[in-house]
């Protein structure tokens, strides 16, 4: 026999109501679980029951599908569809946005699901607790149902509980932030596998980038733990990847299970399979599959830990300076957050959802606030100016600009994953004249690790950023 289930969680901040119901519900049971004293679940029991009140007399709300059309057809033209062909996939109709299989002949088109209009906001609160792996089982099973016909069917509200004391003693108390060091090698030979450093012959500099975001996350994170946020790092040791162990334990441990999941997935096509299983040496293993796999996992982490920002801590290089073996004289601080989907990244599930998780969301929008902060600090902070379009080929091939300077929507496999807040920042070209000369000292201490006053200010930009950000919203 069918039942509802309504369970409420405490947890920081916030109170988690979750729902489940099955198809032929009959029922219907509460749950309370608190970690909290007396008295504040008593207020806590107060303010749900009046929540679950309007949650269950009002009927779903009548919407309006025009406007509601309007608006999402400007967004999905303003950041997140790059060639004008998302429309091929996603089709906004009276009814509500009707995802279909990708399809050469478009008398085959096959629909996958549709997501009423009026259940936008079960979508949206759905995904705060799930991963993109679930919304894509969940939206698959309900197919042209709407949300709360199906079985097992579940759905979450989030809501706000003032902290006690109101006033917290410091800026970042209730801050969950999470910093993601780009790339993994802290040695020459991992980064000559993963392709990630600079060699420079004159002036003579070797520099690797995962050395690099490596080291400023570790200066950031202290800084922000000194004001009182709760900071996870994707990997907190060199040359060990975001699964917690490095490239060869993980060829044994986990490759082969994850080739088999990819492929389930749709990700790796057979013949890749058996290529990789059978015939790829190390160094192609690591750069077509397993940099993959480590970028899942820390996006995973990441929406795991389920942070209020996410900070992807990258240095970037002249795209057009073959083998960064000279210098160059080019310059630029950018950044980026989700969208801008060409048509080939519409083909697997996963994207689809994860493309409509952007558009139903506003991840993007507070993504874009929460970078011009970045941006404003790591320009003034290192003098370095902010990337126009023009100034690199992939900011006008593969981006689509913001109304913020320096910042850019860019479909990359973290911006696209990542839920909630994101900065994706790429600092400095290392290969400038007069950054790798300065990038390359070893002048500060940090853990076990020496690096530049170069990167300590990089983490100030960054540190400097989060903070105006911070007093934004408590102003
Ligand atoms: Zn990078």
């Amino acid at each position: 026999m069918g039942n509802i289930k309504i369970q409420f969680y405490l947890c920081r901040n916030f109170v988690y109501i979750l729902s489940s119901a099955s198809a032929t519900a009959g029922g219907f049971k509460i749950y309370l679980r608190f970690k909290h004293g007396a008295k504040m679940r008593r207020r806590i029991q107060t303010a749900l029951f009046t929540v679950y009140c309007l949650w269950f007399t009002v009927s779903p709300a009548q919407v309006n599908s025009d406007s509601l059309i309007s608006v999402y057809t400007m967004k999905m033209q303003k950041y997140l569809d790059k060639e004008n062909n998302a429309s091929d996939v996603f089709s906004f109709t009276k009814a509500g946005i009707e995802v279909y299989l990708p399809a050469t002949d478009f008398s085959q088109k096959k629909l996958e699901y549709i997501l009423f209009w009026n259940e936008l906001n079960n979508f949206q609160q759905l995904f705060i607790n799930n991963d993109t792996e679930t919304m894509l089982k969940y939206c698959l099973e309900k197919a042209d149902n709407p949300f709360h016909i199906f079985a097992g069917g579940i759905q979450f509200q989030r809501i706000f509980v003032p902290a006690i004391p109101p006033l917290p003693p410091k800026m970042l108390d209730h801050y969950f932030i999470s910093l993601d060091p780009g790339h993994i090698a802290g040695d020459l030979e991992t980064a000559k596998m993963e392709k990630k450093w600079v060699d420079i012959k004159n002036p003579p500099a070797t520099l690797i980038e995962g050395e690099l975001t490596f080291a400023t996350a570790l200066i950031l994170k202290k800084k922000l733990e000194a004001h009182g946020a709760t900071v996870m790092l994707t990997r907190d040791t060199a040359n060990i990847s975001a699964f917690g162990i490095d490239f060869v334990k993980w060829t044994d441990s986990l490759f082969i299970k994850a080739i088999d999941d990819a492929y389930a997935r749709g990700d790796v096509s057979f013949e890749e399979k058996n290529y990789l299983l059978t015939k790829a040496n190390n160094t192609e293993i690591f750069r077509r599959f397993f940099l993959l796999e480590d970028l899942r996992e820390r996006a995973r982490k990441i929406n795991e830990f389920n942070p209020d920002l996410t900070l992807i801590i990258h240095y970037n290089v002249d795209e057009t300076n073959t083998n960064w073996n000279k210098p160059t004289k080019k310059n630029y601080n950018m950044a980026f957050v989700g969208g801008s989907f060409t048509a080939d990244e519409f083909d697997k599930p996963e994207a689809r959802i994860e493309f409509l998780r952007l558009l139903l969301t506003d991840d993007i929008e507070r993504s874009i606030e929460f970078s011009k902060y970045m941006m404003e600090s790591l320009v003034e902070k290192t003098k370095v100016p902010a990337a126009l379009d023009s100034n690199a080929v992939y900011l006008k091939d593969n981006c689509i600009k913001t109304d913020v300077s320096g910042v850019f929507c860019r479909n990359l496999t973290l911006t696209r994953k990542v839920k909630g807040i994101i900065c994706y920042g790429e600092s400095l070209y290392q290969d400038n004249i007069n950054e790798c000369k300065v990038l390359s000292k070893k002048e500060v201490k940090i853990g076990e690790m020496e690096t530049s006053k170069r990167v300590e200010e990089i983490a100030e930009a960054y540190y400097q950023g989060i903070m105006n950000y911070v007093k934004s919203k408590t102003k």
